[in-house]
């Protein structure tokens, strides 16, 4: 095992892996920006290390700075967390190939994954069921682009292969638009993702989001935790998750999970990773695959009692999973509420100082945050303050327990989304389970203020 580990990131998943390395005996370097030096798992970091001023470009995706970091502290290894350069092929390669063990997988997965149109063909290839669409990248030609749409069926979404964050695609009905719609769509993939291959998917009217969660060891053993359903969204962004997916059948997600299974020990993925799925009449498509830990993690730690994190950092110090595929069970019903600090129904930012927090608790809530009294919300880095996450035996139970935790916890001093968290709790439609990914979106539509 590691003696230290460097943590490149900020927030709840700086928090959750330095407590995973408490657990584990191993010492966790900390990293911060200006903004986050008063911040309380810096000032109770065994070590923390400045690493620039607030704006993340100098700071959290300062590669330079962030393994200067790791060689000044004599760290072993560097965890990324989730978003800054956590799915970066290049800093996992520069990580490397400064000594260092990078936590997740090898830069050439990171890289195959992260551009769309080859982590689909990978899929593919895998026998991973994907979206009907472009068999890679779109040509340029206007009569071979209406061809591929009139196979494929409309209406089609166009999509940036290297996309990401729920931007760069654009839905097209007709044939009319198409041309056009695909030559916007590559412009601004150019100018947003350096990257002006765009691709063709079938687009699915009312699918949910669903995701296999799956932890592979260099040595080709694999196991997947079962799913998690993300269909509460808003703008592509996940808002609530939960597991299992309500209402699909054990044996179709065993199906799907088996085939990731079998994806990864053919490309010898290692690591923690999300498969994620569009389903739809009883079907499941792939879309994308992240090669990282993901804010919704703990969800799948409660219904499996898997440790994801400490998981992460075993096999990347070469040790083998400690346990096989029969050794998963899952058992009862998780659901994550992602706390943001922002209007509850207009969802501008409202960063600023805590001057209350009290965090709920019981049997099955578990907080994770860095949040507490008089803590300064920075303004420059994404909204989310936190994660309540409840276990339950039964979903009912497990919503009950979350409107519970929702209405003892008290935020003063900014705004946060908690007021919507406890309307949704209470929502008749939400509450029979198996929403689909516009939901959401329509919910907030008719009830506008
Ligand atoms: P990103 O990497 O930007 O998150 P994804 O490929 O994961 O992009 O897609 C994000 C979301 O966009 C999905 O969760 C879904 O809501 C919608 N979406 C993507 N592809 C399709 C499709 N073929 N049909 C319908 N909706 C889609």
């Amino acid at each position: 095992m590691f003696k230290k580990i460097l943590v490149a990131n900020r927030g709840e998943i700086a928090l959750r892996i330095q407590r995973a390395c408490r657990e584990l005996g191993v010492r966790a370097v900390m990293v911060y920006s200006e903004a986050d030096r008063e911040a309380k798992y810096v000032k109770l970091a065994e070590e923390a290390v400045c690493i620039g001023p607030a704006p993340s470009p100098q700071s959290y995706l300062n590669m330079p700075a962030i393994i200067s970091a790791a060689e000044v502290t004599d760290a072993e290894a560097i965890h990324p967390g989730y978003g800054f350069l956590s799915e970066n092929a290049d800093f996992a390669e520069r990580v490397e190939k400064s000594g260092f063990q990078f936590i997740g997988p090898t830069p050439e997965a990171i890289r195959i994954m992260g551009d769309k149109v080859s982590a689909k063909q990978a899929m593919i290839k895998a026998g991973v069921p994907c979206v009907p669409g472009s068999e890679g990248e779109l040509p340029d030609d206007a009569v071979q682009i209406k061809r591929i749409a009139k196979t494929v069926g409309y209406p089609v979404i166009i999509k940036a292969a290297g996309g990401g964050g729920g931007r760069g695609m654009r839905v097209v009905h007709t044939e009319a638009a198409l041309v056009n719609a695909v030559q916007m769509t590559k412009a601004e993939a150019g100018a947003a993702f350096n990257n002006p291959a765009v691709y063709m998917e079938k687009f699915l009217q009312n699918p949910r989001h669903v995701e296999i969660q799956i932890l592979a060891d260099k040595y080709r053993n694999a196991v997947y935790l079962g799913e998690r359903d993300c269909s509460m969204q808003r703008r592509h962004q996940k808002v609530i998750e939960e597991s299992p997916a309500p209402g699909i059948p054990r044996r179709l997600i065993d199906r799907i999970g088996e085939r990731c299974v079998a994806a990864c020990k053919k490309i010898g993925y290692r690591g923690a990773g999300t498969f994620e799925f569009l389903y739809e009449d009883g079907e499941f498509y792939f879309i994308e695959m992240n090669t990282r830990v993901q804010v919704e993690h703990p969800v799948t730690e409660l219904t499996t009692g898997v440790d994801i994190v400490k998981t992460q950092i075993m096999v990347a110090a070469g040790e083998k999973l400690p346990f096989t595929q029969r050794q998963i069970v899952m058992r009862g019903h998780a659901i994550e509420c992602r706390v943001n600090a922002e209007d509850p129904y207009k969802f501008t930012p409202s960063p600023g100082r805590i001057t209350m927090w009290h965090a709920p608790g019981g049997p099955g809530v578990r907080v994770d945050s860095h949040i507490y009294t008089n803590y300064f919300v920075p303004p420059n880095y994404d909204s989310m303050v936190g994660k309540i996450i409840v276990h339950g035996d039964t979903r009912d139970q497990a919503m009950a327990r979350m409107r519970t935790a929702l209405a003892e916890t008290v935020v003063e001093g900014i705004q946060t989304n908690i007021p919507l968290h406890r309307e949704l709790m209470a929502d008749a439609r939400f509450m029979e389970g198996g929403t689909n990914i516009h939901y959401l979106e329509e919910w907030l539509g008719r009830h506008k203020r």
